[in-house]
C-alpha cells in the first residue's frame, strides 16, 4: 500500500510508535509542554548529542530597549529556544570588552554592563536549567584585550608581574631564533600575527620621506627629504603598507632596487608587502625588533616581521590577531598550568563554573601556541583537567562539556585536538554538506562524515563531534546555498539527523543571509522577533541588511507559516529529541542506488532509524532492500513510500523507524 506523507503530519504519527529506546514515550513537541521530554532530560546525553543554539548576546534580544541585546533578553526568549529543542546555549563573550563582539576581554571575571549583571546571568542559568538547557560561555584564552588591566600594567612597567602574562621582547628576531619565545613552541615563524611596538615613544612619523628598498640585501633605507612626492606605482611588485588600507607601490630603479618619495603619515610605522591581496606565504616583510634610524640601512625579514618603527621604544609584544588583542603567555607548554596567566584564567573560569554554567567554548585554540598542535593539545589537556576538577568539586554530573575552535585545513589535521578536549567544532562537516548539496551529490555524504568521525575516534573514543552549518566568523550558509529555501531546509534536516552534537547559529533557522565582505557584522544580524518590532542592532554600527529583516522573515511570521524554514528546524529538532537512535546512534552508511540520495542508518540500544535525503532537485525513486518505510518519524518535502520503495521529491528528507 502506498503511503503519502507531508512533514507536518509526520510527528503525530511518530508519537503512536513505541519501542525499547528511548525508554519513555516520545514527546511529539520536544518542548517544555508538561510532557516527558524523553532523553533530553538527561544532562549527560544532552552533552553528547543535544542541540546547542549559538547566540550573539549583543544582537539576540533586547529586554530594556537600549538597542543592545542583553542577558535578560535571552531569559525572556527561553520558550523560543526550547521550541528549537535546544539543550544548551553558547553565548558570545559576556565579559567587559572594548569591542562589540566581546573577543577583546578586559576583565574575565566581569559581566559587561551592556549585557546586564551577574544576577541576570544567575537568573538565566537557573531558568534555563529548569528546562534542561545548559549555558556555555565563550572563553578567550589565546589573547586578552589591550584594555585589560593586566596588559595595561605590563606595558607601562617592565618590572610588573603582569609582564609574564604576555609575550614581550626587546629583540623578537633574536629571541625567536634563540627559542626564547615560549608562545612559538619551537616554531621560527608564528604562522599568523606579528610583533607590535609598545607605544611609549615616537614610533610613527608624519612628513615627506624617501624609501629605498634593496631587495638583494633585504634592507630598507629611509631618509627625510624635500624632493617632490610621487604617487603610488599601480603595477609595482613591492609595496609599502602603512595602515588603514594605505599602500604605496615602489618604482624599480635598478637591479633589485625599489624606491619612492612619499608624504608619509602613520602612527605605528610601516611594513613591506609583496602582495596587495594576501598576507600569507611570507608576503609580509617587517622589522627586526629595533627602531629604524634615518639614513641607515635597516634589515627586514618575513618571519618575525615586526612593525618597522621610527626610533622610540624597542619593546614589542606579540599578537596573533590584531594589535588590540595581545597574546597571553603560558610559558613552556609542558607546564603551562604553572604559569601565572593560566592560574588567573583558571580562577576566572572557576567563578563561572561554580555559578552553574554547563560548559565552555574555547576561542582560537590553535593560536595559543602558534599552530603547534602538540603544544596546544598539551595545554588544552591541562586546561580541561583544571576546569573539570572544579566542575566535579562543585557537584557537576559526569565531566564538564568543553568545545574548541580548532579551525584547521581539514578533519585529519584537526583530529589530534580531540586528545586535548572532549569536543571540537567540525568545520569540515559544514564544508562537505555545502559542497555536496551544491553538486547534487548525496551518495557519498554518509561515508565521508563517517571518515571524519573515524579520524576523531583515533584520538578519543568518546569524542563529541560539534557539527554545524556556519558560525559568526563565516559567510552565512544560506549564501553558500545560493539563498535557495529548499536547499536551506534540506541542510537543516541533514544537520539534525546527523551523528554528533549539532549547533544552530542565530538566524540560521530563519534563513538569514549575509557575507563578511562588508564587515563581520553582516553575518551577526539581530533576531527579528515580530513583524513590525525593532531589532537589537546598536552593537552593529549600522552594518545591518534591513532588506533582509523583513516582516516575512520574522519569528512571528515563520511560526505562523507551516511552510517556513523555522518549522523544519522545529520538526526535525523534535524528532531528534524524541528518538534516541536519531540523536545518539552511530552512523552507518547505506549504499545508495542513486547519486543524489544520501542514505544512512543510526542505531541505539536496539532502536534503528533509516535516514534518507535527496541532495538533488530531481525526484528519484529508489528501492530499499532490507529496510521498511512503514513508520515515518519525520519528513520534509514530498515523500512517497511503500515497502521497499521510496520516492523523494526535490531536496526532500525522511526518517523511518526500522
Ligand atoms: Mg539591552
Amino acid at each position: 500500500m502506498m503511503k503519502r506523507f507531508f512533514h507536518i503530519a509526520a510527528l503525530a504519527f511518530a508519537a503512536l510508535l513505541l519501542t525499547a529506546c528511548p525508554s519513555v514515550e516520545p514527546d511529539d513537541k520536544g518542548g517544555s509542554d508538561g510532557k516527558d521530554d524523553s532523553w533530553r532530560k538527561q544532562a549527560s546525553t544532552a552533552k553528547l548529542s543535544g542541540i546547542t543554539y549559538q547566540l550573539n548576546v549583543y544582537s539576540f534580544a533586547d529586554s530594556d530597549g537600549d538597542g543592545w541585546g542583553d542577558i535578560k533578553g535571552i531569559t525572556q526568549h527561553l520558550d523560543y529556544l526550547d521550541s528549537l529543542g535546544a539543550t544548551a546555549l553558547w553565548l558570545s563573550p559576556i565579559h567587559e570588552s572594548s569591542s562589540y563582539h566581546g573577543y577583546n576581554v578586559s576583565d574575565y571575571e566581569s559581566v559587561s554592563a551592556k549585557f546586564g549583571t551577574e544576577a541576570d546571568l544567575k537568573d538565566l542559568i537557573s531558568k534555563a536549567k529548569a528546562r534542561n538547557i545548559g549555558i556555555y560561555l565563550d572563553f578567550v584564552l589565546n589573547h586578552s584585550g589591550i584594555e585589560n588591566g593586566w596588559f595595561k600594567a605590563a606595558r607601562s612597567d617592565a618590572s610588573s608581574p603582569y609582564r609574564d602574562y604576555y609575550v614581550f621582547s626587546e629583540n623578537p628576531t633574536a629571541d625567536v631564533a634563540a627559542g626564547k619565545i615560549d608562545n612559538y613552541a619551537g616554531a621560527t615563524s608564528p604562522g599568523m600575527g606579528q610583533w607590535h611596538a609598545v607605544s611609549s615613544g615616537d614610533i610613527g612619523y608624519k612628513g615627506r620621506l624617501h624609501f629605498r628598498l634593496d631587495w638583494s640585501k633585504k634592507t630598507i633605507t629611509v631618509t627625510q627629504t624635500t624632493d617632490a612626492a610621487q604617487s603610488s606605482n599601480g603595477s609595482a611588485s613591492k609595496w609599502l603598507y602603512y595602515g588603514d588600507g594605505k599602500l604605496a607601490g615602489l618604482y624599480e630603479t635598478g637591479s633589485n632596487l625599489f624606491e619612492i618619495t612619499l608624504d608619509f603619515d602613520s602612527s605605528w610605522g610601516f611594513l613591506i608587502r609583496t602582495s596587495t591581496t594576501s598576507w600569507d606565504g611570507g608576503t609580509k616583510w617587517g622589522g627586526n625588533g629595533r627602531g629604524l634610524e634615518f639614513g641607515t640601512a635597516y634589515s627586514i625579514n618575513n618571519s618575525t616581521a615586526a612593525d618597522i618603527i621610527f626610533g622610540g621604544s624597542s619593546v614589542f609584544y606579540f599578537a596573533s590577531f590584531d594589535q588590540s588583542m595581545p597574546d597571553l603567555n603560558y610559558g613552556p607548554y609542558a607546564k603551562a598550568s604553572e604559569s601565572p596567566a593560566f592560574k588567573a584564567l583558571a580562577s576566572a573560569a572557576d567563578k563561572w563554573i561554580r555559578m552553574g554554567i554547563a560548559g565552555l567554548r574555547l576561542d582560537a585554540v590553535i593560536w595559543i601556541y602558534q599552530n603547534q598542535t602538540a603544544a596546544n593539545v598539551s595545554f588544552l589537556k591541562q586546561w580541561y583537567d583544571r576546569c573539570n576538577s572544579t566542575w566535579k568539586s562543585n557537584g557537576g554530573s559526569g565531566d564538564i562539556y568543553m568545545v574548541g575552535e580548532a579551525w584547521m585545513d581539514n578533519a585529519q589535521q584537526m583530529a589530534p585536538y580531540f586528545e586535548g578536549l572532549p569536543s571540537n567544532f567540525d568545520f569540515y562537516y559544514g564544508f562537505t554538506l555545502k559542497d555536496r548539496i551544491n553538486k547534487n551529490k548525496g551518495n557519498d555524504f554518509a561515508s565521508t562524515i563517517t571518515g571524519f568521525r573515524n579520524a576523531y575516534r583515533g584520538y578519543r573514543s568518546d569524542f563529541i563531534d560539534a557539527i554545524f552549518l556556519s558560525n559568526h566568523d563565516q559567510d552565512r550558509f544560506a549564501n553558500d546555498l545560493g539563498r535557495d529555501l529548499a536547499k536551506e531546509k534540506l541542510a537543516a534536516a541533514v544537520l539534525l539527523t546527523s551523528p554528533g552534537k549539532p549547533f544552530i547559529y542565530q538566524g540560521e533557522e530563519l534563513g538569514y543571509w549575509g557575507t563578511k565582505s562588508g564587515g563581520d557584522e553582516y553575518v551577526r544580524a539581530p533576531i527579528k522577533w515580530t513583524r513590525t518590532g525593532s531589532v537589537p542592532a546598536k552593537a552593529l554600527g549600522g552594518k545591518v541588511d534591513n532588506a533582509m529583516l523583513s516582516a516575512d522573515i520574522s519569528v512571528e511570521a515563520q511560526q505562523q507559516n507551516p511552510a517556513s524554514l523555522l518549522r523544519v528546524y522545529r520538526d526535525f529538532a523534535a524528532a531528534r529529541n524524541a528518538w534516541k537512535a536519531l540523536a545518539q546512534g552511530e552512523i552507518e552508511a547505506v549504499a545508495s542506488p542513486n547519486n543524489t540520495v544520501a542514505l544512512w542508518k543510526m542505531s541505539c540500544e536496539g532502536q534503528t532509524v533509516l535516514v534518507a535525503h535527496n541532495f538533488g532537485n530531481g525526484a528519484p525513486v529508489i528501492t530499499l532492500n532490507g529496510y521498511t518505510t512503514d513508520k515515518l518519524i519525520v519528513s520534509n518535502g514530498t515523500v512517497t513510500a511503500a515497502n521497499g520503495s521510496l520516492a523523494l521529491g526535490p531536496y526532500a528528507s525522511a526518517v523511518f523507524l526500522q
